[in-house]
């Protein structure tokens, strides 16, 4: 098995109120990633500013946290080979009108704002370790095997 990464992912406000939370999942599963910590829980202000830090400077921030702020999310932490890579290329484009068919964004939704998943960043190294540790104590993290393992992996 080669090493094993871990990635932040969230499931939105809108990808929460439109009952899309276990199809995500499902997708994760199927693929042979790990889940190894989730948490259901209304983002407070604070806590979608410096997640979102990024941004602050962008026109589209206030906007953007009052999204993330007007409903619950499902923040997961994922595993396995090449994880934060391969979770981005599976949600697809950040705009769901630019985003493949087969992918979260280009199966589930259409508007900019809207885009049902966040994902840490592959070209942005250490912000998964950033986003799990901003989200997650790390008693909350589970050192588990999936029976499946040895068959998902030489
Ligand atoms: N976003 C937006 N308007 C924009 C650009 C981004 O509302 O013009 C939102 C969108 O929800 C996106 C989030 O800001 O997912 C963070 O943007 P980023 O460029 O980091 O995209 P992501 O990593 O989510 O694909």
């Amino acid at each position: 098995m080669s090493e094993q990464e871990r990635t932040f992912v969230m499931v939105k406000p809108d990808g929460v109120q439109r009952g899309l939370i276990g199809d995500v999942i499902s997708r994760f599963e199927d693929r042979g990633l790990k889940l190894v910590a989730a948490k259901f829980k209304q983002i407070d202000r604070d806590l979608a500013e410096e997640h979102y830090g990024e941004h602050e400077d962008k026109p589209f921030f206030d906007g953007l946290v009052d999204f993330i702020t007007s409903g619950p999310v499902m923040a997961m932490v994922w595993e396995g080979q090449d994880a934060v890579r391969q979770v981005r290329g599976m949600m697809g484009e950040t705009d769901p009108a630019e985003s493949a068919p087969g992918t979260i964004r280009g199966d589930l939704g259409l508007d900019l704002g809207r885009n049902v998943i966040h994902g840490s960043d592959h070209e942005d190294p250490g912000s998964n370790e950033r986003e799990i540790e901003l989200f997650f104590d790390d008693e909350e993290l589970v050192d588990w095997e999936r029976v499946d393992e040895t068959w998902l992996y030489e």
